[in-house]
């Protein structure tokens, strides 16, 4: 047998160390992988927590449904105020890294004005001072109407501003006294459980109830179903494109619906243009044009177009030639023939747009088509009204204008491309009969003046910010007291009889 001494059996020991602590690395290795792909969670520098994320919906529910008693029980309107304070001060302290998260889990529009929608959210959506209560007083005694709770609100989140709404209705709806739970879109399923459980986590260091803000883990279709026709839930709220809002509304129960929009601009003879077209791109431009208030297409008085054109080049838009526009379209368009038009002479086509180049940069665009310019913010093309890129939603930084014989023309044109989503509409004008005219007409729920659409949400513009613009149910620019139901309370002669 051969000798072995001190030394050997040390380096023995090293090695079997050493074997021990690689075999320990790779298993660890191994489970990370696994379980980042099974749940989805976010990356290790985001918190790990899981305040108020639910795999069943039914239990989801259950927990929002518990919170919800809990904080009309034991808890006064300043508390309400409280958890609501809390919440934007976590959401500003997490700013950056939320803003992060929802760029690059949803791979569309800028990482800039993702900070700039997430801050509005926090500091913009008002709390419990938007309930007031309304007052009758008289011979008969006093009689008072005020905002009353719904209960638990089932509501379902859009891709396009995922913690932006989040964070807006929870504040909206934890003021009137409700409890949420989110569906939200399964792309943007990571940022949003990080926000609901930051909000949970700021509601229990105010020293709220948890769960006010809960979620479905793994949310699809099926699941908002489920949340919609649940008993425990007493209204839906859908911000999303048309499918979701018909879905809510057939559910036989209250539903607000914020649906889709195709805003249109117009710049009558009288317009200050260069304002005009600052304006414009910095409203179409911005998150790469993926808001539902977002100018969609433009429609110009012929006197000042080509004077509009130049401040529009001048002022950082590309102007695609029609070759160029040709390939945007085979780029970024899918046409399906027309349903019934096969008799017609000339084939009819119905598109839409492909999905991955919702939200892209304006350079990617021009880099598809072969063109390399590293520094517009918004590609523009002149077209016909009925071209596609007027008539659909079509959420990329490609802004189609329209050349108009007169005001009457543009009006026309910008309500048949409107659709009656009655959503948003903005005018570049100096002239006070055409605004009010146009904003009669065309009668949405948002309309600007010499300014972004932008103002309309409270960005550069007064008044309180909301992500759920509701439409085609009626309620407009959502807060907290459009998540309320009116109570009667009636202290009838005084409350006593008089001898
Ligand atoms: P989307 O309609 O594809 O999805 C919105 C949500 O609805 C998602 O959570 C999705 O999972 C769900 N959904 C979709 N179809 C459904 C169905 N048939 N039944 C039940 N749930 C369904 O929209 P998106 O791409 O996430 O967002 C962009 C759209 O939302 C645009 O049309 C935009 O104008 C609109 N939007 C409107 C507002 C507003 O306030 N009015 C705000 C933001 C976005």
């Amino acid at each position: 047998m051969p000798y072995v001494n001190e030394q050997d059996i040390e380096k023995i020991i090293q090695q079997v160390l050493k074997n021990v602590e690689k075999k320990v690395q790779e298993s660890e290795n191994r489970e990370t992988i696994s379980t980042n792909k099974t749940t989805n969670t976010p990356p290790s520098s985001i918190r790990q927590e899981n305040q108020g994320i639910f795999k069943q919906v039914e239990m989801a529910i259950e927990a929002a449904y518990e919170a919800q008693h809990i904080l009309m029980n034991r808890f006064k309107q300043d508390d309400r105020q409280r958890f609501i304070e809390a919440i934007r001060r976590d959401v500003l302290d997490n700013l950056e890294e939320l803003a992060q998260l929802i760029y690059e889990e949803t791979k569309i529009g800028r990482y800039e004005d993702k900070l700039s929608k997430v801050y509005l959210a926090a500091t913009k959506t008002p709390g419990v001072e938007d309930l007031t209560t309304e007052a009758i007083s008289g011979d008969c005694g006093l009689t008072i109407e005020e905002c009353a709770p719904y209960g638990v609100i089932g509501a379902v989140t859009p891709v396009t501003n995922p913690a932006e709404t989040i964070i807006n209705n929870s504040i909206s709806m934890i003021a009137a006294g409700n409890s949420v739970v989110f569906n939200v879109h399964p792309s943007s399923k990571i940022c949003s459980r990080y926000v609901v459980n930051l909000i949970n986590q700021a509601i229990i260091k105010a020293e709220g109830p948890k769960n006010l803000v809960t979620m479905i883990e793994n949310p699809t279709i099926e699941t908002v179903q489920t949340l919609a026709k649940h008993t425990k839930v007493n209204l839906l709220v859908g911000t999303g494109g048309p499918k979701l809002v018909k879905a809510l509304l057939s559910m036989g129960k209250k539903a607000i619906g914020a649906g889709a929009g195709n805003p249109p601009v117009i710049v009558d003879r009288t317009a200050d243009v260069a304002l005009a077209a600052t304006g414009i791109i910095k409203g179409a431009s911005f998150d790469n044009n993926i808001l539902c208030i977002a100018e969609k297409e433009v429609f110009v008085e012929e006197a000042i177009y080509d004077d509009f054109i130049y401040h529009m080049l001048q002022n950082g838009a590309y102007m695609l030639n029609q070759k160029e526009l040709e390939k945007v379209m085979e780029l970024t368009l899918v046409a399906d023939e027309k349903l019934g038009a096969k008799s017609c002479s000339c084939t009819a086509y119905d598109y839409h747009i492909r999905k991955e180049w919702v939200g892209q940069d304006a350079t990617k665009i021009l880099s598809g088509i072969g063109v390399n310019q590293t520094n517009t913010p918004l590609l523009i093309c002149e077209v016909d009204v009925d071209h596609p890129y007027v008539q659909l939603e079509q959420m990329m930084p490609v802004l189609p204008i329209v050349k108009c014989r007169d005001i009457q023309e543009a009006i026309n044109y910008a309500i048949e491309s409107e659709h009656d989503n009655k959503h948003t509409a903005s005018i570049y004008s100096t002239n006070l009969v055409n605004m009010t005219q146009f904003a009669k007409r065309i009668n949405t729920t948002i309309f600007v003046k010499n300014a972004p659409t932008l103002a309309g949400v409270g960005f550069g513009g007064e008044g309180s910010a909301t992500f759920t613009i509701a439409g085609p149910t009626g309620e407009g620019i959502t807060s907290a007291k459009t998540y309320t139901r009116v109570r009667r309370c009636v202290l009838a002669e005084g409350g006593f009889r008089i001898v």
